[in-house]
């Protein structure tokens, strides 16, 4: 009898949680369950999470991309911008490019720049019906023991899983269960950014203008398509991190609107739609996630939750990417010691994920050091940052190819 519960346990696929449905948890969710888990997705928001503007993925997340058959889709849905001005207080264009972005760097380099709610939407595609979606949810409880994690919810009953990935962003709620909370672990770098869809008043086509105004603060848009909105950011520099609430997008915009008052160019219409009727505001500080170890037993935290590199380079796409790949192979290639492959996820990936960190912060101080009003002419671009990482090929090493 307890010879044929073995073999039917053998038999029943190892359940595995993720926390968090975009770039990193939705890329975790897509290999884990092509390796042969069962896997469950909670999110906290009621659907995927809209906001921000584009993500890059370059380097070894391409090839992540190809191997996941989304490559040519991200072709398809990038952003495709011409070139960038920058422009003085009254409006005055100062810089013009058809080389290069601010956001995506040069435009003829392998590199895609897509949309951050594209992205996502295609990796939710990508993982079709064989993963499991709980939205609205959060995990609440982590127990961990020698066979498994028993995982409280705030709404759902409490399940058993064998492993759980905190793919939760920056603010991890996982990290703060596991580890604590986040205070240690965050490094500032500087500044502010806001992010937001508004309408696309200034009828840019596939175009991004940026505006340093004086004092520490500047303010972009971005128009891609004809869907008459564009993107818009607002940020300012702080020597000292200011203290504002996270939940409270009101109280985010009140600071923006007064820090960038007074500030020329379009910025005050930027602020009447950050009022009226701006979507997808996502307000933060530029911040990194700096952990000694981002796994413990049986949890492993992935992408920005483990190791955010910040806006500054724009790499926390790819980041995220690659180390969910490595993730979901290291643990199966595990067989039945899920713990043993997180282990060997966090060595595989630790010399890239510091690597990536370092270069980010050098180019934030550069950055940081030329105040970008005469045109972005000596900004590194972010394509020639891109850190290499060799890839396993985890479904041929398992026979699954
Ligand atoms: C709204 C938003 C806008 C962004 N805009 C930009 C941008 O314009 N440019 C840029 O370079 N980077 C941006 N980022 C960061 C960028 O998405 C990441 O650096 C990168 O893609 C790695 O993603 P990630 O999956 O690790 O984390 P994230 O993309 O941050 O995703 C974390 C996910 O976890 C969910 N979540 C959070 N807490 C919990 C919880 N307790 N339980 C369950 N789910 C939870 C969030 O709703 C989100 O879906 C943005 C992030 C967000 C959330």
């Amino acid at each position: 009898m307890e010879k044929e519960s073995e073999e039917l346990m053998a038999e029943q696929k190892s359940r595995i949680l993720v926390s968090g449905a975009s770039v990193a948890g939705l890329t975790a969710a897509y290999w884990l369950d092509r390796l042969g888990f069962e896997v469950t997705v909670v999110e906290r928001s009621a659907g995927l999470r809209p906001g921000g503007q584009a993500l890059d993925v370059r380097g070894p997340a391409l090839d992540v991309a190809r191997r996941m058959g989304v490559l040519e889709e991200f072709r398809k849905r990038a952003t495709q911008l011409r070139g960038m001005s920058m422009v003085d207080g009254s409006g005055v264009e100062i810089y013009r490019t058809t080389e290069r972005t601010l956001t995506g760097g040069r435009l003829d380099s392998e590199d895609l720049e897509v949309l951050r709610d594209d992205l996502v939407d295609i990796l939710h595609e990508a993982c079709g019906a064989g993963v499991r979606f709980v939205f609205g949810d959060c995990i609440t409880d982590l127990q961990q023991d020698d066979h498994g994690i028993e995982v409280g919810f705030e709404n759902a009953a409490s399940e058993r899983f064998e492993a759980v990935i905190g793919a939760d962003g920056a603010h991890s709620g996982t990290r703060r269960l596991v580890f604590g909370p986040e205070k240690p672990f965050l490094r500032y770098m500087g500044g502010y950014v806001a992010i937001m869809t508004i309408p696309n008043f200034l009828g840019l086509h596939r175009w991004q203008t940026f505006y340093m105004g004086s004092g520490d603060a500047g303010a972009g848009l971005i128009g891609l398509d004809d869907s008459g909105t564009a993107r818009a950011y607002l940020g300012f520099e702080s020597e000292e991190p200011v203290e504002y609430d996270h939940r409270d997008e009101n109280a985010q915009k009140q600071l923006l609107a007064e820090r960038s008052g007074g500030l020329g160019w379009v910025v005050p219409q930027i602020l009447e739609h950050m009022e009226d009727d701006a979507s997808g505001f996502h307000f933060d500080a530029r911040i990194q996630v700096i952990m000694e170890h981002w796994t413990r037993g049986r949890v492993a935290l992935v992408g920005d939750a483990g190791y955010a590199v910040s806006l500054t380079t724009g790499q926390g796409a790819s980041m995220a990417m690659v180390g969910a790949y490595v993730l979901a192979g290291e643990i199966a290639a595990s067989g039945s010691d899920p713990a043993a492959g997180i282990t060997r996820y966090e060595n595989e990936v630790r010399e890239y994920v510091l690597r990536n960190q370092a270069a980010a912060r050098e180019l934030n101080e550069q950055n940081r050091s030329d105040d970008g009003r005469s045109g972005p002419g000596d900004f590194t671009d972010f394509g020639t940052m891109v850190e290499d990482l060799s890839l396993k090929d985890y479904p041929l090493l398992l026979g699954l190819a």
